[in-house]
């Protein structure tokens, strides 16, 4: 399969499973560090091929399950991923987050297409607003490559989080200028840009990076305002790949202790040296009164693409089943108690997310968006929710999660038999069974997958307190006092008790007062803008 550079892609024919994507990974040349060697072939390295095999997981599932996973594209008229497709539709938002959750059960950790997906989502409409202020062309260049990258059905990395040096600081005030990624020169031809971008989920797996700014911008931070799409194999970007704990399980000779085997997320530290972005994949350049629009859409639409945690954790729940079946308790009330909380709090993930799918409402471009609390409200559940839920399981799956020897000792001719005696449990039920289950419920609290089920839920798409800083924001405490006083019968602002006037317009509930009651003064910006701490 060729190489995916730019022209490649153009005549390549598209790839289709699961196993054409891992082919097309294959002899790029990446410039890929883990543990201080360069990788030759990533396709091929233990610890880096499960993260390949999560993505290569949401090409299969397109196949077998076209409806969930493709949709028809507006501009060809063919099939094309629902990864690369702008949500046109609350239906295209909905069942965007379907498929999020359905590929979380498949594979129980991070499948990595979303940023890419919700970059494009946002992208959509913010090169339509640049455009409609100041005659640029954006929209028609993001609107070529995304035909690009449909016709070759390509995985596209989005490239937000800046390393952000001192926090205090803005970009152009840093004492080394890269800490944030920037423009260091313009062609004629496009510009060169250089700097970091840290946690960048499957940009190792990825086709395309689309670099963004990670804040809010001032008029100083102009070389900053950069977005552009590069191919991953362009030169002088090096990955490093970022360690995950209990990684090297996946280099030992069994695979009895690697809890998930199959599949695993991939985040990397991503440096640009000196890359050239050609003018036509440039979308977005010194514009930076709309850095700050194009930061809260993406964090918008991704935070509801949190509904992906509610997948992985209908695989943990399923797994803290199994081990209290496997112990021989699976009727004892408090297990069974436990698992309905585990439930409860999932579904809690879920229903969040996809109500904020259900109220999205249509933009200047077309691309429809989310409703902006709810998908806060549904990542700030997720900063918490499968903390809890990790903690039940362990509960249910007892001390041994915690102590159980390696599985070379279960293989061992001289300890193996001893082992398999004294942690057997009931007759149906084989030790090595047991012991794969409990590696899972390790591999996803404590381990591998927890870096995705647990920290990760914790910082990407913002860490908490940037969703506290938007509910805050949104939360219409002058809307409500007046509803708390009417129904007290206290008058206010020169109105009687039994005039309430228009407060009517919110009685069907939050997201209705949002949209309709349009009185209510803008809350008072916040001083200094939060940093996104975009984990991917
Ligand atoms: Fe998608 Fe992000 Fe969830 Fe990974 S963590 S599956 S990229 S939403
Ligand atoms: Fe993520």
């Amino acid at each position: 399969m060729a190489p995916p550079d730019g022209s490649a892609q153009a005549s390549a024919a598209p790839l289709r499973t699961g196993a054409d994507y891992i082919a097309s990974l294959r002899g790029r040349g990446l410039r890929v560090f883990y543990a201080g060697a360069r990788v030759e072939e990533p396709v091929d390295h233990p610890v880096i091929r499960p993260s390949i095999q999560a993505v290569a997981e949401t090409y299969d599932l397109a196949v077998r399950e076209p409806e969930l996973a493709s949709v028809t594209s507006p501009s060809s008229g063919e099939r094309v991923s629902r990864f690369l497709h702008v949500a046109r539709s609350r239906e295209d938002l909905v069942l965007q987050n379907k498929m999020q959750r359905r590929l979380g059960q498949l594979t129980g950790t991070c499948f990595q297409r979303c940023v890419g997906m919700d970059a494009l989502n946002a992208l959509h409409s913010v090169t339509h607003d640049i455009d409609a202020a100041h005659q640029t062309g954006y929209h028609a260049r993001l609107e070529a490559f995304i035909e690009l990258v449909q016709a070759g059905n390509l995985v596209i990395g989005g490239a937000m989080t800046d390393v952000k040096g001192d926090r205090g600081k803005a970009p152009h005030q840093q004492a080394d200028p890269d800490l944030f990624v920037h423009v260091v020169e313009r062609r004629a031809d496009g510009v060169v840009i250089r700097g970091a971008k840290a946690h960048q989920t499957g940009c190792i797996n990825s086709h395309w990076l689309v670099v963004m700014p990670t804040m809010r911008l001032g008029p100083e931070d102009r070389d900053y305002a950069i977005i552009g799409a590069i191919p991953v194999d362009a030169p002088g970007i090096t990955y490093v790949y970022g360690r995950q704990s209990c990684d090297s399980r996946s280099l030992e000779p069994t695979a009895l202790d690697r809890g998930n085997p199959r599949y695993a997320g991939q985040e990397a530290l991503v440096i640009f040296d000196d890359v050239f972005i050609p003018t036509e994949r440039v979308f977005m350049d010194g514009e930076v009164e709309f850095a700050a629009t194009l930061v809260e859409r993406f964090t918008c639409y991704h935070r509801r693409s949190y509904v992906c945690k509610s997948g992985v954790g209908d695989v943990l729940i399923g797994a803290a089943a199994t081990i209290a079946e496997q112990n021989g308790v699976p009727r004892a009330s408090h297990i069974r108690d436990k698992l309905v909380e585990m439930t409860h709090l999932n579904e809690t993930i879920y229903a969040t997310g996809i109500a904020a799918s259900h109220q999205g409402q249509a933009t200047a471009s077309g691309a429809y968006i989310n409703d902006e609390m709810l998908a806060n409200v549904c990542k700030h559940h997720v900063t918490r929710l499968p903390f809890e839920l990790g903690r039940l399981a362990q509960d249910l799956a007892g001390g041994l999660v915690a102590t159980l020897p390696t599985g070379a000792d279960l293989e061992s001719e001289e300890v193996g038999p001893l082992l398999r005696k004294y942690l057997a449990t009931t007759a149906e039920v084989s030790v090595e069974d047991r012991w794969k289950i409990l590696r899972l419920i390790e591999n996803m609290t404590l381990g591998r997958n927890a870096v995705g089920y647990l920290t990760e839920s914790l910082h990407g798409a913002g860490s908490p307190q940037a969703q506290r800083i938007q509910i805050g924001r949104q939360q219409q405490l002058d809307y409500k006092k007046r509803l708390a006083r009417r129904i007290a019968g206290i008058g206010e602002f020169g109105e009687s008790a039994e005039e309430p006037g228009d407060i009517g317009k919110g009685e069907a509930g939050g997201f209705f007062a949002r949209v309709f009651d349009s009185d209510e003064p803008e809350p008072e910006p916040e001083p200094e803008p939060e940093p996104v701490d975009q984990a991917e």
